[in-house]
């Protein structure tokens, strides 16, 4: 039986100023100290990823820096688009692909997040891949489906040798910010699927050192009985994270997990 690290995500989205996002991470940093015991990032916007990471390193902290989103292309004419290679630059260390908000909002087809995925990892960068279903797929009994096409496409042609990199964080549509969340049950049936899943595409030794964390209206209220299933291996929490102390409270909720 192994003993996964858990992992917890901040995902700032398209949220704070330059001076709330240091002042945000700052206070992070100082409220987690050294945190042995659970691996944290937090999903900085953009424009604010240099500052963010010169507060983390001038903190002395383990937190990493993560970014959003990344091109699937290594350069070139792509107007808006950032690579990889940017992000590395940049001091980032783990990038999320698929987000639902991506799929949902900007039309990310599950090929286009498969493809960001393999360049993400091919460069060196750490991957949370997000998957989930919406209402209408959960009403009409289609979770497990939809969880394994995403992760099917989203880690087509990536090695095993890689998957020590990758994190899957699944989180049902319908419950990112909207203050609904999965029961503790719903979502470790969702997340033993999901390993059982990993196994038979790659091996069963490997899909149980793989962490899934799950994301969606997580709150230090919650996390503590969502973190305490056998599947669940930490969290990606959006609006929580944008208060240090909620955040860090579900950093604590991980630890005693
Ligand atoms: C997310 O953005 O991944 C998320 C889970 O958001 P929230 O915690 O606000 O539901």
């Amino acid at each position: 039986m192994t003993t996964r690290t858990p992992t917890v995500g901040g995902n700032w989205k398209m949220n704070l100023n330059l001076a709330d996002a240091t002042a945000l991470a700052r206070d992070v940093c100082a409220s987690l100290g050294d945190t042995p015991g659970a691996e944290v990032a937090l999903f900085v916007p953009f424009p604010y990823l240099l500052e963010v990471g010169r507060v983390i390193t001038n903190a002395g902290s383990h937190v990493r820096l993560g970014a959003q989103d990344l091109s699937d292309r290594d350069n070139g004419a792509f107007t808006g688009e950032v690579s990889a290679a940017m992000l590395l630059d940049c001091g980032v260390k783990t990038v999320l692909t698929g987000h639902s908000e991506r799929r949902h909002v900007i039309g990310e087809s599950d090929e286009l997040v498969g493809a960001k995925t393999r360049k993400a990892l091919d460069a060196g960068l750490d991957v949370i891949l997000c998957v989930g279903e919406t209402i209408e797929q959960r009403e009409a009994g289609e979770t497990d489906a939809v969880n394994e096409r995403q992760i099917r496409a989203g880690l087509a042609g990536v090695s095993p040798g890689d998957m020590d990199r990758v994190t899957i964080a699944y989180e049902p549509v319908w419950a990112i910010g909207t203050g609904k969340t999965a029961t503790p049950e719903d979502a470790q049936q969702a997340h033993a699927r999901i390993r059982e899943l990993l196994g038979e595409m790659y091996s069963s030794g490997l899909a149980d050192e793989i962490r899934i964390q799950y994301g969606g209206s997580m709150k230090p209220g919650n996390a503590p009985e969502l973190m305490a299933q056998p599947d669940i291996d930490g969290g990606l929490i959006g609006g929580a994270s944008l208060k240090a102390e909620d955040f860090c409270s579900i950093v604590g909720a991980a630890l005693q997990s």
